[in-house]
């Protein structure tokens, strides 16, 4: 696991998100349940960054139509560099002209549960399962061929269980923060209200 990629794409004086550092061995074993972040992001392109915690670090997918509980949805998932685990606390905008610049919310976070997730990233199919503020239950990561996609692109799947969901859009009927309850447009005017008050 390495941060360096998300290190170099960013200035940390212009940014408020956080630099990237590994916990510490001791840190790691306190936590036995790792944690999934979903952030909404209002970048260039509108999309949804589905970060997973294994070993330290969160892995990161951008998925350009966001997490869906309908089995028969196949969502893009775009594998990005690795982000820091303080990043899964990070809401605000960042600056524009900066990597990634627009704003960003906490769409959904909870627990994140897999059998060595490490090992089955590695063979391109990840199972596993979600216990969340807005998701839950399985769902699956599948790596496409690299030949066809030339990139690191996989899909996300919802499994078939009590979770699943035929109908509807969860994206457009739960669009607020699961942290301050503020969508991605309103995130930013909120926080330079806040700042003026201060
Ligand atoms: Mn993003």
């Amino acid at each position: 696991m390495s941060l360096r990629k998300y290190n170099q794409k960013r200035d940390f004086t212009k940014t408020s998100e956080p630099a990237g550092k590994l916990p510490s061995a001791k840190k790691k074993k306190k936590e036995p349940i790792a944690s999934y972040v979903i952030h909404k992001h209002a970048a260039t392109r509108l999309h949804y960054d589905l970060r997973l915690e294994v070993d330290g670090v969160l892995k990161s997918w951008a998925v350009p139509k966001g997490p869906s509980l309908n089995p028969a949805d196949k969502r893009l998932a775009v594998e990005v560099e690795d982000h820091p685990l303080d990043y899964g606390s990070f809401e605000g905008t960042i600056p524009k002209g900066e990597y990634g610049g627009g704003n960003v919310i906490i769409w959904d976070r909870g627990k994140f549960l897999a059998d060595d997730p490490q090992k089955q990233l590695q063979k391109g199919k990840l199972e596993f399962a979600l216990q969340g503020e807005k998701l839950a239950g399985t769902f699956v990561l599948l790596r496409l061929p690299q030949k066809e996609s030339g990139k690191n692109n996989w899909l996300l799947i919802k499994s078939p269980d009590t979770y699943a969901k035929k109908t509807g859009d969860i994206t457009k009927s739960k669009p607020q923060s699961v942290v301050s309850g503020y969508t991605v447009e309103e995130i930013s005017e909120v926080k330079t209200m806040k700042r003026r008050k201060a």
